[in-house]
């Protein structure tokens, strides 16, 4: 329910998924919304996303669970695996089970094809525009990109990534911390490895894995390897990566989990990063979202949730809100999103989600949050 007579005025920096999902969720509640993205075009880049309970359900209140559905797969089951014997570690059902017990599906996406929904929820985006500053003043922000323009808005939402441009003008450049981890992320044709079967499968190696489930409708399978690398020197933040490196570092696992390895059409490296916590995510006006706020390793599948689950949270924390009472309802945002997320990056540091002897979160604690009731305090 708005209380005023203006809309309030938001600009969302990034167009990823949790800027593009923070765009859907504050239109929802009637704020006039700018997308402003870097790049000029967009391309299908990045590979699979699991998308938990807690990550469909968010989606589901924004209108957009259908449209996923409609193209994403539905695994059966999550199973972990000794990656040296191939012996099942864990068998965690999903499907039916898991819909029933938290209300909403898990579900594998391309990251491209889920980009394409939101994209198409949000309409306009402002392409070619990279953020570059801030200048905050009592009333309102004006964000400055490169090619010399400039917006005006009420509140600035940071959905920038890892590498914030907008984390970086509030609190100074921080180095993301490299986890000694490089990922092969790849994806296979179906036919080459039709035999394997509709589950998340991780296969656990002591110092590296390997997970990979279906996308695409059922016509790709994605996975993803990281393996131990002292230093990082590639200048770009993904390079192509060569099947015959991946196998030898891949060398003492099990034929299935070498087999999906061995069978990729497109294989790309990039190192693996995550942060510290931030004890703020924003300032004034300005509040951070997604990887620009909490970038954390992919080890429990659950970055672009989190993101999802921001935006939910977001819109419902400035719903109401007027231009004038915008600064607590911010803070309010990151008081309630800022335990779950600490956690969750601290969960997939220690990689034991689901190994099937985790003392840490539970899938309970991780598919049973729901964004949309989360308690606001006033
Ligand atoms: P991004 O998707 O990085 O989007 C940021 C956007 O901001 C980009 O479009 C960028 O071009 C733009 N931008 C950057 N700087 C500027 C600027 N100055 N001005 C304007 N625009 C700018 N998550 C899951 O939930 N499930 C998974 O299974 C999963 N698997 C993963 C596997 C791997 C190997 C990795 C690395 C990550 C995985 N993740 C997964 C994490 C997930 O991909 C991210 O957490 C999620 O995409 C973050 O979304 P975001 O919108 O915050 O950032």
């Amino acid at each position: 329910m708005i209380r005023r007579d203006a809309p309030l005025r938001v600009v969302v920096v990034g167009a990823g998924i949790g800027g593009l999902a923070a765009a859907v969720a504050l239109r929802r509640i009637g704020a006039q919304v700018e997308v402003h993205e870097q790049v000029s075009a967009f391309a299908r880049v990045g590979a699979g996303l699991q998308l938990a309970p807690n990550a469909t359900a968010a989606l589901r209140g924004l209108g957009l669970l259908d449209k996923v559905s409609s193209i994403a797969c539905r695994p059966e089951s999550w199973c972990s695996f000794d990656a040296g014997d191939g012996e099942m570690s864990l068998r965690l059902p999903l499907g039916d089970e898991v819909e029933d017990k938290f209300g909403a599906p898990y579900l594998h996406v391309h990251r491209g094809d889920l980009h394409d929904v939101l994209l198409d929820a949000v309409g306009n985006v402002h392409l070619g525009h990279r953020a570059v500053g801030f200048d905050q003043t009592g009333d309102h922000l004006e964000v400055r990109f490169g090619d010399g323009s400039s917006a005006a808005a009420d509140v600035v939402i940071g959905a920038d990534g890892i590498h914030s441009t907008v984390r970086a003008a509030l609190f100074g450049p921080m180095a993301a911390v490299f986890s000694g981890l490089v990922a092969y992320r790849g994806i296979v044709p179906g036919d080459r490895v039709a035999d394997t079967p509709l589950v998340s499968a991780k296969w656990w190696g002591g110092d590296r894995h390997l997970v990979h489930y279906w996308v695409s409708s059922g016509r790709e399978l994605n996975f993803v390897a990281p393996v131990p690398e002292e230093t990082w020197t590639e200048e770009s933040w993904a390079a192509e990566g060569k099947v015959g490196d991946l196998l030898e570092a891949l060398s003492g696992f099990a034929e299935p989990a070498r087999r999906v390895a061995g069978a990729a059409a497109s294989l790309m490296r990039s190192a693996l990063y995550d942060r510290e916590p931030l004890r703020t995510w924003g300032e004034g006006r300005l509040a951070l979202l997604g990887d620009a706020c909490h970038p954390m390793l992919p080890f429990m599948a659950q970055g672009a949730g989190m993101a999802i689950e921001d935006a939910v949270v977001l819109g419902r924390c400035l719903d109401g809100v007027s231009a004038e009472e915008v600064e607590p309802a911010l803070r309010r945002y990151a008081e309630v999103r800022s335990p779950r997320t600490s956690a969750v990056q601290g969960g997939s540091r220690a990689n034991d989600f689901l190994r099937g002897t985790s003392s840490g979160l539970s899938s309970e604690d991780v598919y049973g949050y729901d964004a949309w009731r989360v308690p606001i305090l006033a």
